[in-house]
């Protein structure tokens, strides 16, 4: 029982992404993708831009905060081992994303859903250079990996 008293808990780093409040801007790692919502490990972007990842924090994205039009399913948006670039709406209830509201969010990097290569950008498309067959997600404009 003493032992819970929190006294500790601000010289632990480990705290500081669990300090995340609605606003804040995450990058994040889909790990999980169901029909309705997508689990995404996140790590919070930080004022010094250095990417500091613990294990654990996962968050959850709905299909309805994925995009400003009407998504059906969250894999015709988003697909395991994607990265993304998000914004977190709650934390009331375990970590709650959107990426909704501004071309800044959605995929950044993302990854033939077939042999697994990275996906490039041309022209707004998504394109697997090895299968030549096109993919769709939801993207930021921070896409990382462009064509020439
Ligand atoms: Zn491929």
């Amino acid at each position: 029982m003493e032992a819970c008293d929190g006294r500790d808990a601000k010289v632990s780093s480990q705290k500081s992404v669990r300090n995340m409040k609605p606003g804040d801007e995450v990058y994040g790692i889909i790990t999980d993708v169901m029909d309705s919502k997508a689990l995404v490990a996140v790590v919070p972007i930080s004022d010094d831009k250095r990417i500091r990842f613990s294990p654990g924090d996962t968050a959850a994205l709905r299909v309805q905060d994925i995009a400003d039009r009407y998504v059906k399913f969250v894999k015709d948006e988003f697909r395991v081992g994607d990265l993304i670039r998000a914004r977190v709406v709650s934390t009331t209830n375990g970590i709650d994303l959107t990426t909704q509201g501004s071309s800044d969010y959605g995929v950044i990097k993302a990854f033939c859903s077939k042999c697994r290569n990275v996906l490039v950008l041309k022209e707004n498309k998504l394109m697997c250079r090895d299968c030549e067959r096109p993919e769709t997600r939801k993207l930021s404009k921070y896409y990382l990996v462009t064509g020439e």
